[in-house]
């Protein structure tokens, strides 16, 4: 079956799957969604004698109906190899009462490797496909991972230029060495003055900017995104939740048809809504629980129907607190305006377009919006929980004190909220936990966790604490920053990004 893609605000341009990677985001400001969710044609019995390479063609091709077998099967061989630092690609490690899937693997230490890993391959294969004639520039904002995970895909890929703005004072040491370090010709790197909300919209901007479009395209350059908003991005995500659960069919945790609960920390979106997705396609899943750090808007959401990005939710339910932008130790989902939850308030709307595209005007609007009682009793899939810096901590260090396991930051806010989830509810389905970052890249926060001591010692320092107190090796990616040349030092105000762009092209 071919399936097609339109905007979540209008329902009738079709795109094929590979002219949507390549546009990324539509030209009203939506987000391109398939026409009909697809429905995976291979039994769980039979994928779970399939490596990771063999499930990710049988999830992708159900999605990304325009490319040929050999096509799909070619990016999916260059992108899962020896990147990853072991053949299972995401490993699934029991603990504490739950199965974390280990999402890091990739060269970046982060779960963005998992999609931005192929992403470039999907990207230039959908380019020669449909002859396009620019240069592909991809603009990326960034809340730490994204960044170097997309500048690691891209780097040197011809065809192609990558551009990634990062807020300068709110990603972790690690993350920022790891960007401002990387090497290619064709990469550039700026800090900006705001947060991460500021430098997504002010992608955003660029990218519905007419003016600036038909500039660069007169000089040959076309944009691209390699955010969570593309495609190309979500459906490699989708691959590892039906490989986890073919894992723990395989190894006996759970039987042909039993269902298993999914808990992700989330910032942008993008992670859960491919568990949401794999759930569509027939993975039995129970509830899919969405974590969030103190920058609890998902959270209100889920427990209010209201999205509201300027006002907090109280005890009684009121929105009556003024909301703050809280910095945590959880950068990568320090995030106020999750962009894909957007094609979920598709979804729950009944695929209805104007529903969805009257409802993210007024959150442009007013910062706020409520979805309709209806809409309310479609979101029965979803759950929602938050952790305090403190409850992240007291995860840290609780795991490790039981089980001798680390876990980061992020990780840890999903391991809190699935505790709370579980006491709360009696719920005991197995349990899978999305563990999305290597504790290495937040080697300050992780060890703190564990001792105070640590507070004043030097970051990179900690690397090797860290090292003696997990007995897990050191990765790579954190090698390779240690002795690294300092190669990108720009930063800029909001409004100064697209003449930084200009710049780059020049
Ligand atoms: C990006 C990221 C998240 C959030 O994922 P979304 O898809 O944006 O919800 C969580 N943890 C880490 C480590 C990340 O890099």
């Amino acid at each position: 079956m071919s399936i097609l893609y339109h905007s979540t605000r209008d329902n009738n341009k079709k795109l094929t799957a590979s002219q949507a990677v390549l546009q990324g985001l539509a030209e009203d400001g939506g987000l391109f969604v398939p026409d009909s969710l697809p429905v995976l044609d291979k039994s769980l019995e039979e994928l779970k004698d399939m490596d990771y390479k063999g499930v990710a063609y049988e999830v992708m091709k159900l999605f990304l109906t325009d490319y040929t077998e050999e096509e799909l099967k070619g990016c999916i061989e260059r992108a899962y190899d020896e990147k990853f630092d072991t053949k299972e690609i995401a490993p699934i490690r029991e603990a504490g009462g739950a199965y974390y899937l280990e999402l890091f693997h990739g060269s970046t230490i982060a779960f963005k490797d998992m999609a931005l890993s192929i992403l470039p391959h999907l990207m230039t294969t959908a380019a020669k496909k449909n002859d396009l004639k620019e240069e592909i520039v991809i603009l990326t904002a960034t809340s730490g991972d994204t960044g170097k995970a997309a500048l690691a895909g891209f780097a040197d890929v011809p065809g192609t230029r990558i551009c990634v703005f990062y807020p300068k004072n709110g990603v972790s040491k690690v993350q920022e060495r790891q960007m401002v370090t990387q090497k290619g010709a064709n990469v550039r790197v700026i800090g900006i003055e705001g947060n991460f909300d500021n430098a997504q919209t002010g992608v955003k901007k660029m990218f519905n900017d007419e003016a600036l479009k038909a500039e660069l395209k007169e000089k040959g350059f076309v944009f691209s995104s390699a955010n969570s908003i593309n495609i190309g991005r979500l459906v490699p995500q989708v691959v590892y939740y039906v490989y986890a659960y073919t894992r723990l069919l395989k190894d006996g945790n759970i039987k042909s048809g039993d269902k298993i609960n999914i808990c992700v920390p989330t910032g942008n979106f993008g992670n859960i809504l491919a568990a949401y997705y794999a759930k569509q396609a027939g993975l039995p899943v129970n509830k899919l629980i969405c974590a969030s750090n103190s920058n609890r808007v998902l959270y209100d959401f889920f427990k209010s129907g209201s999205y509201d990005k300027l006002r907090e939710m109280d005890e009684n339910g009121a929105f009556s607190k003024d909301r703050k932008f809280i910095l945590t130790g959880s950068p990568s989902m320090d995030i106020l305006i999750s962009s894909n939850l957007e094609r979920l308030i598709y979804h729950i709307a009944g695929d209805d377009d104007k529903k969805n595209k009257a409802l993210m005007e007024q959150l442009n609007k007013d910062g706020a919006y409520e979805i309709s009682e209806d809409m309310k009793a479609r979101l029965d899939d979803f759950c929602g929980g938050y952790a305090s810096e403190e409850d992240t901590a007291s995860k840290i260090a609780s795991l490790y004190k039981e089980c001798g396991y680390i876990i980061d930051p992020h990780t840890a806010v999903a391991g809190y909220v699935y505790d709370e989830y579980r006491k709360n509810t009696g719920d005991d389905t197995p349990a899978l936990i999305a563990s999305t970052a290597s504790p290495y890249k937040f080697a300050k926060t992780v060890m703190c966790a564990l001792d105070d001591k640590y507070a004043s010692v030097d970051d990179m320092k900690l690397i090797d604490s860290l090292n003696e107190v997990s007995g897990v090796a050191i990765p790579q990616a954190i090698d390779d920053i240690r002795s690294a040349e300092v190669l990108h030092d720009i930063v800029c105000a909001i409004d100064e990004m697209p003449e930084e762009v200009r710049k780059f092209l020049r």
